[in-house]
């Protein structure tokens, strides 16, 4: 054990032993049966299979979330620990680190409110080094301030409320010359940066340690999960602190669900949506009169108005709560990016004329998961970019963006099957999904020319014409001369476009002929993609049926 570490610990901390649980003496306790916790043998009501487990205590630190969440931070599973939400863990750093009424923390006003409260709650000193007026961080300052004064030193980045980032530099040099002090630095919304996380100062330096949430990139408020990452000396130090068993396990089996190779890339994509509304209020808001809204690298904007509160009041008037800030930067608001819908409501109540907006997007995802795959599919027709496909079979992702590429709109596919029994299951899914997202995203189908055909085309033999009717109907004319494209069954294609008709309402008529499987199935999906190109362009104000729906 570190001397260094001891130094700079309660002393009663240091030499105390922690809780020992039923849980945590035994490492697999699984068949055995479990007369050790004085736990009830019997399940509560109701007795669904939610309940399953619920009489039995979780594991202090469940062993498949902390991997999970060691894989996804960049770090040795030993240097995690999951607490109740981040909160808690700043709790617990001033609770193992600082003697009450002696010793103290400092932080970096304008910053978040809990770092007060934390050291409040414990009877522990404040000392305050306030940002610069362009809320950078003058790293001099803070460590005359603080050097061998302070037990711990929160640096949050991107900094809530103002939105910017400390520089990776000024984090090193204040770890540098601080060796005495924690550096706790919360990267709650780190995932919403273009910019590079402290973790990888961790291993340089022992007294660095970073704290983590699910709640905000990962959408995942409700569940109260946060993570330190640190030397796991100093792991196992707060490990004796920590309440007993503090992750529920309904909390865990959420959370193993969410950190799946799936729930990551559903997460990963909202990240994006948030980033790019991110970009288009800050560019819509910037061009608002009276008022500065400050680049932010998080997932919330700070603005400066000429009187917050009346600007509070107006959103309030409205159905909308925003924060002001005003308490720690005079007249600022600070706005969270939420959906699409909002977001223009916000625009709307700034006076920003919304109606471009309103009337071009169409825009839907579906997240579809059974016992064989996990489909996440998002698709906007009035934009181009991104295609991004991705669903484990090669030439069926090179169709799929032959589908995107030539239909004229943005398509996401990540879907996660069996492909290692057969196709079947995934393509059958991603059709189903793929033509339920565009059948959402054409909504009433106001304005679309609905029919789409093209006639053969010479390199590929191939024709196809498209009726969005509101029926699904397929009729599938091709003789393959193989069975098999490379791996893929060819008889899938006709599977995939008769899930696709069904979901997306359509009557779709494919035809090919030719000497080559391979170009005939490319040649379908082709022509397909320019008829549905064609189909839900929009040209007019107009449902286009005689019967004024679809
Ligand atoms: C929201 C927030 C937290 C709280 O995280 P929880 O895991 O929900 O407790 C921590 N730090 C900052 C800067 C936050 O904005």
């Amino acid at each position: 054990m570190s001397n260094w570490l001891q130094q700079i610990t309660r002393p009663e901390i240091w030499s105390m032993k922690g809780y020992s649980s039923a849980r945590s003496e035994m490492a697999d306790f699984a068949g055995m049966i479990q007369l050790d916790a004085n736990e009830n043998p019997f399940l509560p009501y109701p007795m669904s299979k939610e309940v399953h487990q619920l009489n039995r205590y979780p594991e202090p630190q469940p062993k498949a979330v902390i991997s999970r969440l060691a894989a996804i931070y960049g770090v040795h599973k030993d240097q995690v620990l999951v607490a109740r939400g981040m909160d808690e863990v700043m709790d617990l750093l001033v609770r193992v680190f600082c003697i009450p009424y002696k010793d103290s923390i400092l932080f970096t006003p304008p910053t978040y409110g809990y770092y007060q409260v934390a050291a409040d709650i414990s009877g522990v000193g404040i000392v305050k080094v306030n940002l610069e007026d362009d809320f950078s961080l003058d790293a001099d300052k803070l460590i005359n301030a603080g050097r061998n004064k302070v037990k711990i030193v929160f640096l949050c980045t991107p900094n809530n409320p103002t939105g910017n980032m400390i520089d990776i530099a000024v984090i090193e040099k204040i770890a540098l010359n601080m060796p005495n002090s924690i550096i706790a630095v919360d990267e709650a919304y780190m995932e919403f940066a273009d910019a590079p996380s402290a973790v990888s100062l961790l291993n340089k330096y022992p007294n660095m340690v970073v704290m983590k949430t699910l709640s905000k990139a990962y959408a995942f408020a409700g569940v109260r999960v946060g993570t330190l990452l640190a030397s796991n000396e100093i792991i196992k130090l707060i490990g004796k602190v920590i309440a007993p068993y503090p992750i529920p396990v309904p909390s865990i089996n959420l959370i193993i669900q969410a950190l799946s190779p799936f729930g990551l890339e559903v997460a990963n994509s909202n990240i994006d949506v948030i980033k790019l509304e991110r970009e288009r209020m800050y560019q819509e808001l910037s061009k608002v009169s009276g008022i500065h809204v400050y680049k932010s690298q998080a997932n919330y904007l700070l603005i400066k108005v000429s009187e917050a509160s009346s600007v509070y009041q107006h959103f309030l008037s409205r159905g909308i709560i925003i924060r002001n800030r005003s308490r720690d930067i005079p007249n600022t608001i600070r706005i969270s990016i939420g959906t699409v819908l909002e977001n223009n409501l916000v625009l709307r109540a700034f006076g920003v004329d919304i109606k471009e907006y309103l009337v071009s997007e169409r825009t839907a995802v579906i997240v579809r998961k059974t016992n064989e795959t996990d489909i996440l599919a998002r698709v906007n027709l009035d934009k181009k970019e991104p295609v991004k496909i991705s669903t484990g079979i090669g030439f069926f992702d090179h169709m799929l963006e032959q589908l995107a590429k030539h239909g004229g709109f943005s398509l996401e596919i990540s879907a996660k099957g069996d492909t290692h029994i057969d196709y079947h299951h995934t393509v059958e899914d991603v059709a189903i999904s793929l033509g339920q997202a565009l059948k959402n995203a054409l909504g009433d189908k106001r304005g679309i020319n609905r029919y789409g055909f093209v006639l053969p085309m010479d390199e590929a033999n191939a024709a196809a014409s498209i009726d969005l009717s509101g029926r699904g109907v397929l009729v599938f004319k091709a003789n393959f001369p193989t069975p098999l494209i490379g791996e893929f069954p060819v008889e899938l294609v006709e599977h995939f476009f008769l899930s696709f008709s069904d979901k997306l309402e359509a009557a779709i008529h494919l035809s090919a002929t030719g000497g080559n499987a391979h170009h005939m199935v490319e040649g379908l999906f082709k022509a397909c993609a320019k008829a549905l190109n064609q189909a839900i362009k929009e040209t007019s104000d107009d449902i286009p049926s005689t019967k004024g729906s679809i």
